[in-house]
């Protein structure tokens, strides 16, 4: 082995983390660049010599780019500024939900028969998916719906209250708005780590409830209508460890309309 092909190596890994995008890298699409880069490091034993003189290749094979897409946002990555800022709106939806995605799409890549099924249905039967992939299905597959909801319920205008067969339901169970709006801060002040704060639909009844990881309560039988982020990265920007001044601006933005879409669609 020559000089320049042993040096060669290390620039080869490091070009194929930099297409990845280094803060944006998944494990398992690193692992598969990784993978692609030390393959082209080593020269394979029917090489010749016309063949070192290639230009190398793409450093990895493309992820799958299904059965799951990032879903556009409903507004601009800026219009939900000053409660949250644009880089962390761009990051989180460009880069966190994204890595979600593709993570999910390689956990499903051999099992084409679960790629009629939804997101929420993957998550509502997860005894039902094979044991190889339920763990990655959980965490992916669940970042992928919970952020998914949560981009759909937040807004920068609506009402700043909901109203009609919601309101009603909100002030039968959970006593009224602003008990809830207290509950469902205490869930998000109360998850140790990483997770997420609901409203739900169980038993046809409105209840506040939260979940670790990207856990979904869909997984526990009940129906999110609402959901708030509490992982540091949707915040940690802006607010960096004062999580209670995140939820408070969050909350403020809630798009009341469609959680009582939602709430009307749980109801069935
Ligand atoms: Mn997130």
């Amino acid at each position: 082995m020559n000089p320049s092909s042993r040096l060669s190596a290390p620039v080869s890994r490091r070009d194929a983390l930099r297409a990845f995008g280094a803060s944006a890298v998944t494990l398992a699409a690193s692992m598969l660049a990784l993978r692609a880069a030390a393959a082209d490091d080593k020269p394979a034993a029917s090489e010749t010599p016309k063949e070192k003189e290639k230009p190398a290749g793409p450093a990895a094979p493309p992820p799958p780019s299904g059965p799951f897409t990032l879903p556009e946002l409903g507004f601009a990555y800026d219009a939900l500024e000053p409660a949250i800022d644009t880089a962390t709106m761009q990051i989180h939806h460009k880069r966190h939900h994204q890595a979600y995605i593709i993570n999910a799409n390689i956990a499903l890549k051999d099992h084409p028969k679960l790629h009629a099924w939804s997101a929420e249905q993957m998550l509502r039967d997860i005894k039902k998916v094979p044991g190889t992939i339920s763990t990655a299905v959980r965490n992916n597959v669940g970042g992928h719906a919970n952020h998914t909801l949560f981009w759909d319920i937040l807004t920068p205008g609506g009402p700043k209250e909901p109203s009609g067969a919601l309101k009603s339901a909100i002030d039968r169970d959970l006593s009224n708005f602003g008990s809830m709006v207290v509950k469902l801060g205490e869930a998000c002040m109360t998850r140790f780590g990483s997770g997420w704060a609901w409203l739900c639909v169980y038993n046809k009844k409105l209840s506040i409830y939260s979940t670790a990881n990207q856990d979904s309560p869909l997984m526990d039988g009940a129906t999110p209508i609402l959901g708030i982020d509490v992982w540091e990265h949707a915040y940690y920007l802006k607010y960096q460890n004062k999580r209670a001044e995140y939820v408070k601006a969050v909350t403020g933005l809630i798009n009341w309309d469609k959680v009582a879409e939602r709430y009307k669609q749980a109801l069935g």
